[in-house]
């Protein structure tokens, strides 16, 4: 990172604004009165936020910060994470309300009550005790999106293991160093998974993972595709052999606030997974406040989807702890959004009437590929509030969803936050914010963020900067599994002297002062002497109508320092030119920004290397602008992505 230029250079020109329609306005959960409030007393805003739970005991102290920056919420106070997810809901009537409307890829389903849900928690809980699980022992989940998973979870959190759940695509390289971080006894997978339209093995490679590794005991495997699995006796037990068994009855023990609920490792869009740590009473308040007020979440009323895997933290917390705190009912989809065709979500959306959908900016320009004649094929009425998380969503992305998904007449709220905040953090409000495309605008009521300069210093409105968290939030991480200066160095070494969070992404104000974020700090290119973000060359690519993906990078240039290497995916409509293409592409991008950010390369490529949560990995497509072999690939969602790019481009040159 380079100290010269502080500000990143305020680039873009987007204009447009939507304000909510006057009667989302007058029934919205939550009212403009909510930050003014939040700022006044902040901690009685979260004791408030607090009391949406279920506590065993109440907190003596709602924060105590003197040992930053390890924080501790609610201190004094106890609950049980599953109970309350689960048993006060039955407990107050609502056994019968669907939980989870779960759709299986081929096709098949089952709806799971709350009532059911308590059950099969009950029974798992039951069942991991009997395996010799205990509070504080880890345990790793790799399991497909199946209703098991869910439940598994939530058993952990009831007897206070911690689970540490690993994505279903990742290699048994992966899931191994997961598995030995943690020292996990025992790990919980499927024979195997169905993905786009077969059945694929997982307990095999959880087998090849497995080999020789200490801390497992036991692997409690669910049958899902019935296909033929190897067996390593005195080691592996079927779940519906030890779960089903079990009493339905289980006493939910309550856990200190700060007691651990979970590991997650990162995605490693940037380098080595590190091991998150979440805790209880904070994290589950921050997820029900946040699934309530940035979803306009109703109870009983509202049908929510949110597509994101279990793997990932927007599973965690908006799967699972957030809706299920809520009471929500809930679509989980267990597939990929094209099998059998691409209409699927729509067609999911139609038949369960969602009301509230969450995705990604990867999905969506997926969605904008494939063209907006599929989804205009489905009653999408339904829908009351869309949601986007993972990476800055470009403009015109926001725009297509808008119209093509949210007829007009949804919200769309982008919602940042990383792993490590445990929560949404950045987000309008559906019923407050005029939301700007491509802006995530504004920290929650609660919670506190700046953009700030190399100095630590606020930057004025229309300046850009660094993204920094100055004050301590409920769902805030606790640290990194095993490695207390990784956590110190990483998060809060670079703005020591403030104290500030530093969450690694770049990020301006416009006039208004509304946030845009502008991706990581580690893909912000210097090209002359001008740092320029990666988003906002790729939102200028992404407007020109034959362009679907685009991935930008800096790579090193004798003579400007950097040069712009734009790697893009056409739309399904438009035809590679050549250099036609690429001359057109980069006065595309003279135009939307200014010459100095016109790309010195445009290559077309069939695909972009992304991580299972769909974000790109800039890091790679660097190596190969600057003819290096790619690194570290593990954790990408499809590790041969990369030969395809290469094998194209060389034929190309
Ligand atoms: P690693 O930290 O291991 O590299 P990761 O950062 O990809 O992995 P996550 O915690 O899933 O893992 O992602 C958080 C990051 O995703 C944020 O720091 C930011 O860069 C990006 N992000 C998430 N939501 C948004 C959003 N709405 N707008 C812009 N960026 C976002
Ligand atoms: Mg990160």
């Amino acid at each position: 990172m380079t100290e010269q230029s502080p500000a990143l250079d305020n680039l873009s020109t987007e204009t447009r604004s939507f304000v909510p329609s006057a009667e989302f306005v007058a029934g919205a959960n939550v009212s403009g009165e909510w930050y003014e409030r939040a700022g006044v007393d902040r901690e009685g805003f979260w004791a408030e936020q607090a009391g949406r739970l279920s506590w065993e005991r109440g907190w003596d102290r709602v924060l105590d910060w003197s040992g930053a920056p390890v924080a501790r919420w609610f201190v004094g106070g106890s609950l049980n994470v599953a109970y309350n997810c689960v048993d006060r809901h039955v407990e107050a009537g609502f056994a019968d309300q669907v939980a989870i409307h779960w759709v299986g890829e081929p096709g098949d389903r089952r709806d799971l009550t709350y009532g059911q849900l308590r059950v099969e928690v009950c029974r798992a809980a039951n069942a991991l005790v009997s395996l010799g699980v205990g509070s504080g022992d880890r345990v790793a989940i790799q399991l497909p999106m199946i209703p098991e998973a869910i439940v598994a979870m939530l058993a952990c959190a009831r007897i206070g293991a911690l689970h540490s759940v690993v994505f279903g695509g990742f290699s048994p390289a992966a899931l191994r160093s997961r598995v030995d971080d943690a020292a996990a006894k025992v790990v919980i997978t499927s024979d195997g998974q169905y993905r786009r339209g077969k059945a694929a093995p997982m307990k095999a490679n959880v087998d090849e993972a497995l080999a020789g590794a200490e801390s497992v005991e036991t692997v409690l495997v669910v049958r899902r595709t019935g296909d033929e699995v190897s067996w390593v006796q005195g080691r592996d037990v079927w779940w519906h052999e030890v779960v089903e068994a079990q009493s339905d009855s289980h006493t939910a023990e309550a856990f200190d606030a700060e007691h651990p609920l979970f590991i997650l490792y990162t995605s490693g869009t940037t380098g080595k997974p590190k091991g998150i740590l979440h805790t209880s009473g904070g994290y589950l308040t921050q997820a029900a406040y946040t699934h309530h007020a940035v979803f306009d979440h109703r109870a009983g009323e509202d049908v929510y989807w949110c597509t994101a895997d279990i793997g990932w933290v927007t599973g965690h917390t908006y799967i699972v702890y957030g809706p299920l705190a809520n009471r929500a009912t809930q679509v989980v989809y267990e597939g990929t959004p094209n099998t059998p065709h691409e209409g699927r979500h729509w067609e999911i959306i139609a038949e369960h009437k969602v009301s509230i959908y969450y995705t990604a900016p990867t999905l969506i320009r997926t969605f904008m590929k494939w063209g907006a004649d599929i989804p205009a094929r489905y009653d999408l009425s339904s829908l009351r509030v869309l949601g986007s998380v993972g990476e800055p969503i470009n403009p015109e992305a926001w725009m297509w969803y808008r119209e093509h998904i949210g007829g007009e007449r949804c919200p769309v709220v982008d919602t940042w936050w990383q792993t490590e905040t445990g929560a949404i953090m950045i987000s309008p409000l559906p019923g407050v914010t005029a939301a700007k495309p491509g802006s995530a605008q504004r920290a929650l009521p609660g919670i506190s963020a700046k953009v700030v300069d190399d100095q630590g210093v606020e930057v004025p409105p229309g300046g850009g900067g660094y993204l920094v968290l100055d004050e301590p939030w409920p769902a805030m991480l606790r640290g990194i599994w095993g490695d207390e200066q990784r956590f110190r160095d990483t998060y809060w070494s670079r703005f020591a002297e403030q104290g500030f969070y530093f969450a690694g992404d770049g990020a301006k104000y416009d006039d208004d002062g509304d946030i845009w974020l502008l991706g990581r700090v580690d893909d912000v290119m210097n090209i002359s002497g001008h740092r320029i973000s990666t988003t906002e060359v790729e939102s200028a690519l992404v407007s020109h109508p034959d362009v679907a993906e685009a991935a930008v990078v800096g790579a090193t240039d004798p003579t400007t320092g950097q040069g712009i290497v734009a790697f893009v995916i056409l739309r399904g409509t438009a035809t590679d030119h050549g250099t036609d293409t690429a001359t057109t592409l980069r006065n595309h991008v003279a135009t939307e920004i200014g010459p100095i950010a016109k790309p010195r390369q445009i290559l077309v490529v069939p695909e972009l290397p992304k991580t299972r949560s769909g974000k790109i990995m800039r890091r790679l497509l660097r190596d190969i602008a600057e003819n290096r072999e790619p690194g570290d690939v593990t954790t990408l969602a499809d590790t041969t992505v990369m030969d395809h790019i290469t094998t194209g481009l060389n034929k190309n040159t």
